[in-house]
Parts: C-alpha cells; structure tokens; sequence
C-alpha cells in the first residue's frame, strides 16, 4: 500500500478524466491520497474532491506563486483550515525562483504558519531558491505540534538535515529519478523520516518523464528510494505510508 502524499488532482489537466485517473491509482495500491490546494478557489475545489471521495483528503493554502493574484484574508483560511477532511496547511513557503513579491510572501507564509498552529496541522512546505530564508522564518516561529515536511525535496544532505532538525519529514518525488544529485540525500535521511509523493499533474518520474503525472506513479519514488537504500519495494512502500498515516492523522 502506497500514500501520495502530494496531488494536485484539482488541477485543469484532470478536468477531462479526473475520476479515471482516481481509480487507476486505488487500483494499483495507492491507499490514500493527499490533494494539495494553491490559492482559494483550488482549495476548495480541493475540499470537493476530498468530500467525494473517502480516501482523499484535502490541504488549504494559498501558496507563494499565487500571492499576488489574491488578497489574503486571514479569517477566511482559518475557517478552511479548520473543515475536517483538511489534514495540513500547505503548500505553503517561498519561491524566489518566480518573480513574485518576497516580502508579501514572506507575509503569508507566516500567517499560514499562525493558522497551522490554531488549527493544531502540519505543515506541507514549498521552498525554491528560498531555503536559508524558509528555514529563518521556521526557526523563529511557534510550529504546530507535528510540524510538517517540506516536500519535492532535492537539495543535498546538509539541507535535508536543517529541516530534520526542526521536526519536519521529507518528501520525494519523480525527480529522484532524473539524476544522482537530485536523490543525493536519501541515503543518509531516515526512512522513518520520508514521505513520497507525485506532485502530479508535474514531475512525473522515469519511464514517464515529460508526459502529465498522476498518483498511480508514486510507486516508481518507493521502488528509487527501495533501490538507493537497497531495501525492499515493500518496506519503502509501508515505512513510508506509516509515516504519512502519522503525521496527517490518517
Ligand atoms: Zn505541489
């Protein structure tokens, strides 16, 4: 049994074949699976989805790229944050790789990291470019009791470390498979301490790379991270799903 921690089943992409692509991944083992939401009107699309169907659940955030595209109000996510099928607050950090404001995003995020602590989830965290700032914003912040993971993780050790030390979990997706430096650091992180996901409809992993992603995929980031830490399918598969269970309350 495998978790996908991290869909973006909401997306347009899936508008043509969305409740296919669901079946196929319960089909093929898929448990559960996370969808994430990026800006109001997608988180609650998001919750829609997580409504419709038992094993999905549902995330809110308004995510960096999408800060300037909306007002943020405060009141209004908190309500969100607070519907029963939302198992964290996220995606939510920074992304100085796209051009948008830092400072107003830098704002939200903490707002964000305010809401999880209300509402007592974790926290599902997106850094691009970002993570001396990300990881500074972190260590000066109350966190909610179960902290999070920062997810499409691909940097090195010495950065995987940074977030371990504040509590989050690690998460993975298909870009593990594309090169060595992308999964450098899975051999020393604790597989008690990973989470795989797909990130679809993006990142789809080998053999699948360029074509649109989907959560039926996640078992391709369980067999790379079987492989690189020379266990089993089956023990990536469960250690990883535990994990998930864990930290969401699943
Ligand atoms: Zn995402």
């Amino acid at each position: 049994m495998l978790i996908d921690t991290h869909a973006h089943l909401s997306f347009k992409d899936f508008n043509k074949d969305r409740d296919q692509v669901i079946k196929r991944a319960f089909e093929i083992g898929v448990e559960k699976i996370i969808n994430v939401g990026t800006n109001l009107e997608d988180s609650k699309n998001s919750i829609a989805l997580a409504e419709k169907y038992k094993n999905i659940y549902a995330t809110v955030s308004l995510h960096p790229i999408d800060v300037e595209n909306e007002k943020f109000d405060e009141e209004l996510w908190l309500k969100l944050a607070k519907d029963q099928k939302i198992v964290a607050i996220g995606e939510t950090g920074l992304d100085f790789f796209h051009s948008s404001d830092k400072e107003k995003q830098k704002e939200v995020f903490k707002a964000l990291i305010k809401i999880a602590c209300q509402v007592g989830k974790p926290l599902i965290l997106h850094s691009r470019e970002s993570d001396k700032e990300v990881l500074d914003i972190l260590s000066h912040s109350k966190l909610p009791p179960k902290r999070g993971v920062i997810h499409c993780f691909s940097r090195d050790y010495t950065i995987a470390k940074k977030f371990l030390n504040l509590g989050f979990l690690i998460s993975y997706t298909g870009n593990i498979t594309y090169n060595k430096e992308s999964s450098s650091s899975i051999l020393r992180v604790p597989l008690n301490k990973i989470m795989i996901e797909t990130d679809c409809p993006f990142m789809a992993p080998v053999p699948f790379r360029g074509k649109r992603n989907e959560p039926s995929y996640v078992k391709y980031i369980a067999e790379k991270i079987a492989e690189i830490k020379n266990i089993t399918f089956e023990a990536a598969a469960e250690r990883t799903t535990q994990n998930a269970k864990s930290l969401f309350n699943l």
